[in-house]
């Protein structure tokens, strides 16, 4: 099965692709992720992505579409991916459906996660996430169980994201109304998309989520 998590920054999509990817055997696939691995690992893509990001503008589509075609080639993606951050604009949706077709899979559903913009501030002002396993917390919301040791993994070293800030963050929101939200009505003219509150908490909606894919397993 292949989903994509489409929402703005903060709606919970990394959250939510962790639990589906233990849950059901999907692999997460996050363009940030792989654009920030690109950064730590000091690649070309990753020094001219950089800039982009630390302002929160979108990176190029053929830059985008060229990292996501590499990865759906591996594979541990056999059972099926959990898109987190990708699409984000119309052509790299037109291009993910000629990427899917050409490996003779499809999509089975998009999940839109709505949410609130001053809640979604409040929720990235307070992100971390662990630096091993990629698990994201929250200072209030989803703190570690014992503190400064990751619930999944043990790893004792965090991350807070250069571009978590206030500022970047609203500009984040701006660019997804502007360039991403226009995604909703293309997958809904596709018949492919669900609704859920990203607003409610954290175990609602896995559970919102997840009847939303019976739903589409049944058929
Ligand atoms: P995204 O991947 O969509 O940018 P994340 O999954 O990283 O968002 O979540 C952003 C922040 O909000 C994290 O700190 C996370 O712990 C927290 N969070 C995620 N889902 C919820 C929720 N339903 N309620 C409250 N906080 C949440
Ligand atoms: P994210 O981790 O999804 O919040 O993404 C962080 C940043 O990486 C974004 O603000 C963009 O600059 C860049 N990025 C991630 N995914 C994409 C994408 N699909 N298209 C363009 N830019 C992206």
């Amino acid at each position: 099965m292949n989903l994509i998590l489409l929402g703005p920054p903060g709606a919970g999509k990394g959250t939510q692709a962790k639990i589906l990817e233990e849950q059901y055997g999907l692999k997460q696939l996050s363009t940030g992720d792989m654009l920030r691995a690109a950064i730590a690992a000091g690649t070309e893509t990753g020094l001219k992505a950089k800039a982009i990001m630390d302002k929160g503008d979108l990176v190029s589509d053929d830059v985008i579409v060229g990292i996501v075609s590499e990865r759906l080639d591996k594979p541990d993606v056999a059972k099926g991916v959990v898109f987190d951050g990708f699409p984000r604009t119309p052509a790299q949706a037109e291009a993910l459906d000629k990427m899917l077709a050409g490996r003779g899979s499809k999509l089975d559903a998009v999940i839109e996660m709505r949410a609130d913009d001053e809640a979604l501030v409040g929720r990235i002002a307070g992100r971390f996430t662990c630096k091993t396993c990629g698990k994201s917390y929250h200072d209030k919301f989803q703190p570690t169980k014992k503190p400064g040791v990751c619930d999944n993994c043990g790893g004792t070293e965090f991350v807070r994201r250069a571009d978590d800030n206030e500022k970047t963050v609203r500009d984040r929101l701006q660019v997804y109304n502007r360039q991403t939200a226009p995604l909703v009505s293309y997958y809904a003219k596709a018949g492919k998309l669900s609704v859920v509150d990203g607003m409610a908490e954290i175990g609602a909606v896995t559970a919102s989520i997840a009847k939303v894919l019976n739903g589409v397993a049944k058929g």
